[in-house]
């Protein structure tokens, strides 16, 4: 199979195409079908599998088929992310694969100064990539509001948990609004992240590789 017969449109395989990306991975073809029609996934997959490109392509074809305005202070699609490192890598993959679509990305995480963040989120944003502690600092301050959320995303949901964040995650939830797409990604499945996902998400396809 190929990224054509997945679904997604001219931008976005153009856009891989320079990349240099011939064929889906598995993580790739499982989910990209799944994620265009709207539903929810719980996604059992390692970094490197290809997950990434495999929630954010559908994600940018969804929000341009539908554009409206970023929401102030907002965003259209939330990705919680463990680490900075992780945070930026997803973040500039969403502008690599997006390039062709005018999206706009913006990724706040923790250890540097609040500036820069209060004014990329003012305006609000199509996709905003997150670490959890940081993004409740600015729910808590009024510079971030998530009630326009329409696609919710958390990544290595088991580093999470190793990292002391399900607290803060159910946190960040409350706060968005409950009629949403939620794709649930972790290399493995420990009890309290079956528990998470089953607060969370709606009757989700479970996608393996
Ligand atoms: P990830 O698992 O999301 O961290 O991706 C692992 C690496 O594979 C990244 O460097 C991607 O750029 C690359 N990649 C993702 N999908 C493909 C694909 N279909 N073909 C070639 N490389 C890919």
């Amino acid at each position: 199979t190929d990224f054509a017969s997945l679904g997604l449109a001219k931008p976005l395989l153009s856009a891989l195409a320079s990349e240099g990306y011939t064929t889906p991975t598995p993580i790739q073809s499982q989910a990209i079908p799944l994620v265009l029609k709207g539903g929810d996934i719980l996604g059992i997959a390692q970094t490197g599998t290809g997950k990434t490109a495999a929630f954010a392509l559908p994600i940018l074809q969804r929000l341009a088929e539908d554009r409206k305005p970023a929401p102030r202070r907002g965003c259209r699609c939330l990705v919680l992310s463990p680490t900075r490192e992780l945070a930026s890598q997803i973040a500039e993959s969403f502008k690599t694969y997006g390039k062709n679509m005018g999206m706009t990305v913006a990724v706040v995480f923790g250890g540097v100064k609040y500036g820069p963040q209060v004014r990329a989120l003012a305006a609000g944003v199509d996709v905003l990539v997150a670490t959890p502690g940081r993004l409740i600092d600015h729910i808590n301050e009024k510079v971030a509001d998530l009630s326009a959320v329409e696609v919710f995303v958390l990544d290595e949901a088991d580093q999470m948990l190793d990292m002391g964040f399900i607290a803060p995650i159910r946190k960040i939830a409350a706060k968005l609004p409950h009629r949403r797409q939620n794709l649930f990604f972790s290399a493995t499945m420990p009890t309290e992240i079956g528990k998470l996902a089953g607060e969370l998400l709606k009757d989700p396809a479970k996608v393996s590789v």
